[in-house]
Order: structure tokens, then C-alpha cells, then sequence
């Protein structure tokens, strides 16, 4: 049996949907880590990929079934659009259909120059790579939709950016690559037979239950809205700052997908902005809901000769489309912030005053935005926590006027105070990627070839919800001098 049974539905689309490429072979390919786990699940023949996973992984060896293919999509980058990406440096080797029905795809990325790849060189350096290890794996344990990392190896070969850098290549499992960007490439060129033929591909994929309906195409643009919303309200909840929001990094699935500068919030600020390259601060972290309903109505308007055969009705229709964005996000963080807060249950008027009230709070306050939520999730089954969690504001005395609200709104609802701090504990956790521990593990892999802190990193992030005293440091914020400012993809 083949160690992956491929059933490449995107490669029988239209050839002008991508083109046909093979990864370009490298010189000593190892690999560096394999997620035994996720094969599993994936229903891949683990040992085999295991055994030969430098080869394989490397694009070095084709296996049977595969059809490697560079995807053909457009974007708008930081605002301007680009009507020709596509994937300059990741090669899609196949998807597979998992066990339980559902379709992923196994993608390369940094395997080799494509016929998009521009000037660039198609390759992929060892830092960033694990970086997107870390972090994607990071948001699947948090619980939170996003692709994720089936293997990282390196290629015995230098890539070079502003200094010379080991080589590596990311395989990434998705449950597709389709982007805002996709459909935008088709509108591009006025191809609105691309779009219904892609549209279609995109609701028998992820949204199968619009197939054949009557309006279908609306309704997409509502249903990829639904998930948009509800993704970056969980971003929000765990301080997540993508970076790079193009909608060419937007995928309509609902995943998050390319991991380049992201970052997490450590002091509350919504202004947050870590990403070298967003001198504008378009991508900090408060503007990304923003974002999210700009980016929509980019995906909006390139199916509005679908929505309806007269333009002005089909502009109406995708612009309620647009404008329910924000009401569903409004919805799912508030979801996402209440049960933060300990509010799961029931809901009161004034719980957006108290909600506001925690945010201004930790903002005048510069407090960590994760150690402030778990803390108070010891603080919600025990008042002596309250000082730990005040502990964590500028001036500790600000806290107790808040903490008495929030006391008094918890007292009206019969909820065990046990088990509340256990709810608030799930949905708070612990660990984060911090920026200066990812940075530790990706320089003492690149300049030292030291895999151990990124084991350490991976292993503490699959567990985020758990206290796991023995890597506390991994908890903490970056002591003064240990602060990233600035990540780069
Ligand atoms: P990204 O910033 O990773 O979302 O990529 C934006 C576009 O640039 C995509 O079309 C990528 O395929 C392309 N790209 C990024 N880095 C490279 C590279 N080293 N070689 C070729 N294309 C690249
Ligand atoms: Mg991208
Ligand atoms: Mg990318």
C-alpha cells in the first residue's frame, strides 16, 4: 500500500486553475521533526513517512499518486492589489481524504522555484519554517482552526536573505489553500465562469450543505463570513496578531494559514503590532476584525455577477453580506470574552461594562494579556488569588475596584466557584508561544543547530491549558531585555 493514498480533486479543475510543477530536489535533506500524531489521524502510513520522511518531505521523491501543482491566486497586499501571486514557493503534492470523510491537503513549501515564484527563489529558510511549526501547532492545541505541521527538514543547502541561513521545507496539511486571493485572481481577468466552477469546488469542500441551493453564492459569502468572524474572535481571545492579513493569507476554509511575522500580545494594547513589514500598523492586533469584513467584501465582490444578473441588486445583497461580517463577529467575541471572564452561563446588561472595564483595565495597566486571565481564573475559586492577579497591574491597588464588581456579578449566579475556575482555566491558558521563547528556540536551530529548545517549545505548547510547573519559564512574559519587538517572516 502506498504510504499516502492521494485523491487530488483540485488538479482535475481547469488547467488555467494552476500549473504543474515538481519540487526542485535538494542536497542533503534531514528531517528534523515528523508529527506521528497527525499522520495518524490523517490515515498515512506513519511508519513508512517516518522512515523515509527526508526524502519524501523534501519533494527529493515523489510518491505514487501525487500531482504536484503551484496554485494560480491574486491578493491585495496591505491594501494593494496584486492581480498575479500564486504560489511561488510551495508546490501542493496531493490531498488526501482522511478516515472520518474529511478532505486535506499535503503542500511543500520553500520546495523550489514555480512558474509564479517572480524573482524569488522559492525556498524557504530554517527559522521561519519552525516558526510555523510552533505556532500552527500551538493554535491547534489552543483549540483554535488553523493548517497544520506534518513535518520540517532541512535541505543541506543555504538560503540567502539579508545573511546566509540554513535551508528548510515546511509540509503542511490543510483542509484547502483556497484563498480570498483564488477567486480574486478569476475576477482579475473577468472569468466569471472560473469563479462558479471554484465557487462550487469551495461549498462541495467546506460548506457542502449550500450545494445545488437556490442563491448559493450569497449564501457563501455569509458562511465564509460566519467563519472569519468566529476565527478572529478566538484570535482576539488568545492575543494572536496574524501580521500579514492580505487576502491572498485568508483562507476560505476558516483556517488561519501562512504563519509569517504572527506574533502574541504580551501587554494589553490593542495597537500591538510586531510584523517588520507593517509599518502602518493595518495588521495590529484591534484592527483584525477590521480586516477580516474588508477582506470579505473583496471576496464579495468578485462573486457579484453570481449573487445576481442585475448589478445594482447584486452590490445591495453582497453589502448586507459584508455588514452582517461585524454583527457576527460581534456575536462570537462576546462569546469568547464572556466565558474568559467566567461569564459562560447567563447574561446580564451590565456585563459589557464589566467586560470593557477588565480591558481598559489591563490597558492603563500594562498587564499581561494572558498571565491576567488566568490569573483570574485562581482568582474566580479563591479571593486570596486576587493579589496574584493584581500583582500583574502597574499600580496593584487598581485592581480591587473591578474585582469587587466582578465578585458581585459572579455571587448572582449559583455557579461552584470550582467549577467555574476549571471552565475559565479552559478557555485561559497558560502557555503561549512567547515571542522571546520562539526566537530562543529558532536561533539556537539556525546559528547552533540546536533542535532541543524547539523540541522543549512544541512539547510545553501541546499543552496549553494545563499547569505544568516544571516549564513555568515558558509561562512568563520576557524579563526587561528579553523583549521582541519585531518578527520577521
Ligand atoms: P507570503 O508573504 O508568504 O504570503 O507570500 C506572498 C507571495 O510571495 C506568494 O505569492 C509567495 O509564493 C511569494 N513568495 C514569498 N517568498 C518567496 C520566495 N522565497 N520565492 C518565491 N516566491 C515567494
Ligand atoms: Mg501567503
Ligand atoms: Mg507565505
Amino acid at each position: 500500500m502506498a504510504p499516502i493514498a492521494f485523491d487530488n480533486s483540485y488538479a482535475r479543475l481547469p488547467a488555467k486553475f494552476f500549473t504543474r510543477t515538481d519540487p526542485t530536489p535538494v542536497a542533503a535533506p534531514r528531517l528534523v521533526k515528523f508529527n506521528r500524531p497527525l499522520a495518524l489521524e490523517m490515515g498515512l502510513d506513519a511508519d513508512a513517512l517516518e522512515r523515509d520522511g527526508a526524502a519524501i518531505f523534501s519533494g527529493n521523491r515523489l510518491l505514487a499518486g501525487s500531482e504536484p501543482i503551484a496554485i494560480a491566486y491574486a491578493g491585495h497586499q496591505f491594501g494593494q492589489f496584486v492581480p498575479q501571486l500564486g504560489d511561488g514557493r510551495a508546490i501542493l503534492l496531493g490531498e488526501v481524504v482522511r478516515p472520518d470523510g474529511a478532505r486535506r491537503d499535503i503542500q511543500l513549501k520553500g520546495s523550489g522555484q514555480t512558474p509564479w515564484s517572480r524573482r524569488g527563489d522559492g525556498r524557504a529558510a530554517l527559522g521561519p519554517v519552525l516558526r510555523e511549526y510552533i505556532v500552527s501547532e500551538a493554535m491547534h492545541a489552543l483549540g483554535i482552526p488553523t493548517t497544520r505541521a506534518l513535518a520540517a527538514v532541512t535541505t543541506g543547502q543555504p538560503v540567502y536573505r539579508e545573511t546566509i541561513l540554513p535551508g528548510a521545507i515546511f509540509a503542511r496539511v490543510a483542509a484547502s489553500h483556497i484563498r480570498v486571493g483564488t477567486f480574486q485572481y478569476f475576477a482579475a481577468r473577468g472569468d466569471t465562469e472560473s469563479i462558479r466552477l471554484l465557487a462550487d469546488h469551495v461549498i462541495d469542500r467546506h460548506y457542502p450543505e449550500l450545494a445545488g441551493t437556490d442563491g448559493r453564492y450569497l449564501k457563501l459569502v455569509d458562511a465564509v463570513a460566519e467563519r472569519q468572524a468566529g476565527l478572529i474572535a478566538r484570535w482576539l481571545g488568545v492575543g494572536f496578531i496574524h501580521g500579514v492579513m492580505n487576502t491572498d493569507n485568508m483562507a476560505v476554509s476558516g483556517e488561519t494559514i501562512d504563519f509569517g511575522p504572527c506574533a502574541f500580545m504580551g501587554t494589553y494594547d490593542p495597537r500591538t503590532v510586531f510584523s517588520s513589514i507593517d509599518q502602518m500598523g493595518r495588521y495590529a492586533y484591534g484592527n483584525q476584525p477590521m480586516i477580516g469584513q474588508w477582506n470579505i467584501a473583496r471576496l464579495a465582490e468578485t462573486l457579484l455577477p453570481l449573487i445576481h444578473e442585475t448589478p445594482g441588486e447584486a452590490v445591495d445583497l453582497a453589502n448586507d453580506a459584508v455588514t452582517r461580517f461585524m454583527e457576527r463577529f460581534q456575536v462570537q467575541w462576546k462569546a469568547v470574552i464572556r466565558a474568559k471572564l467566567g461569564l459562560g452561563e447567563d447574561e446580564e446588561d451590565e456585563d459589557t461594562d464589566l467586560i470593557r472595564g477588565f480591558l481598559a483595565l489591563m490597558h492603563a495597566q500594562k498587564a499581561d494579556f494572558t498571565l491576567s486571565f488566568r490569573r483570574l481564573s485562581a482568582a474566580a475559586a479563591d479571593g486570596a488569588a486576587d493579589s496574584d492577579f493584581a500583582a500583574l497591574l502597574a499600580d496593584p491597588q487598581a485592581a480591587a475596584p473591578w474585582l469587587s464588581h466582578w465578585r458581585q456579578r459572579l455571587s448572582r449566579n449559583g455557579r461552584p466557584a470550582e467549577a467555574r475556575a476549571a471552565a475559565m482555566r479552559a478557555v485561559n491558558p497558560a502557555f503561549i508561544p512567547r515571542n522571546h521563547k520562539v526566537e530562543e528556540a529558532l536561533k539556537a536551530a539556525s546559528e547552533d543547530g540546536d533542535l532541543s529548545l524547539f523540541e522543549a517549545i512544541c512539547d510545553v505548547l501541546a499543552r496549553p491549558y494545563q499547569d505544568q510547573p516544571a516549564f513555568a519559564a515558558y509561562a512568563e512574559p520576557p524579563k526587561p531585555g528579553e523583549e521582541v519587538l519585531q518578527t520577521f517572516c
